[in-house]
């Protein structure tokens, strides 16, 4: 089978999910925490590049079977042990531009939370990173008035680290320097302390036992990777996953599919 097929048999077994209340019942079970790193009309072809017709169906999927409250909320569920299970949160990663250009503006208009993981030491510069070298125009990133436009919209800002290192490969002291430095000038740009914490690159293999002991040494809430799945109702706030939404989910629906099979 093709990869647009199987897609769209996904959407159709989502679709019968939805009509004979599998949702309802699978996603009670759950806190899902989203992540989405783009949000344009134009570079939709690129993978982690989500259109704007598509970013707002997945908005109105997440309002009609979630209950979305922001990352905090669920955090400080998880840090008094109760359930979180139907809630939903979102996120964006890395601090593209069009993140307060595009994707704010949808969410105030639909009344959805939303937190942004910045790598602090690209905000406010032209670097291109190298998955993004392949790309003819670059998303750009948000400099700090964006930032704290963001947050003065009532939206949360979260640490990535400064220059997005895999804290997987690098020894404790280069960890624990990426980390401080992040938080410190979160700490200075924003005038408030930033607790929460997401991943760079967020999968198994970047997240080290050791790193995650010293993001929690450094002062953060809650570890976040991205690795594709949900999780259970009461979870470890240093132990979160997320799914991320890019192209290979064509329609909310596959998604919805998808989260009904990830066992929490
Ligand atoms: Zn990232």
């Amino acid at each position: 089978m093709t990869s647009r097929s199987r897609q769209r048999v996904k959407d159709l077994l989502g679709r019968f999910a939805d009509a004979t209340g599998i949702y309802a019942r699978n996603f009670r079970s759950k806190m899902v925490i989203v992540t989405f790193h783009r949000v344009n009309d134009w570079m939709t072809e690129d993978p982690i590049t989500c259109g704007t017709g598509r970013f707002e169906e997945f908005c109105l999927f997440f309002k009609r079977h979630f209950r979305v409250v922001p990352l905090s909320a669920q955090i400080a569920g998880c840090r008094a042990a109760r359930d979180m299970g139907g809630t939903l949160s979102i996120t964006f990663d890395d601090g593209y531009r069009d993140n307060v250009e595009v994707a704010a503006p949808i969410l105030g208009r639909l009344g959805l939370p939303a937190t942004f993981f910045v790598a602090t030491g690209f905000i406010g510069t032209d670097y291109t990173p190298p998955w993004d070298r392949h790309l003819t125009r670059q998303a750009g990133w948000m400099d700090w008035d964006q930032v704290r436009a963001l947050r003065r919209m009532g939206f949360e800002i979260g640490a990535h680290t400064d220059r997005h290192v895999d804290l997987a490969a690098v020894d404790p002291a280069a960890v624990r320097a990426e980390l401080t430095r992040c938080r410190e000038t979160l700490r200075r740009e924003l005038a408030e302390p930033v607790t929460l914490f997401a991943y760079p690159f967020g999968g198994r293999e970047h997240i080290s036992e050791e790193s995650r002991r010293i993001v929690q040494e450094v002062g953060f809430a809650c570890c976040l990777g991205a690795y594709g799945g949900t999780n259970p109702p009461i979870p470890d706030p240093f132990r979160l996953n997320r799914v991320t939404i890019g192209g290979w989910f064509a329609t909310p629906n596959q998604l919805g599919f998808e989260i009904v099979m990830r066992s929490a």
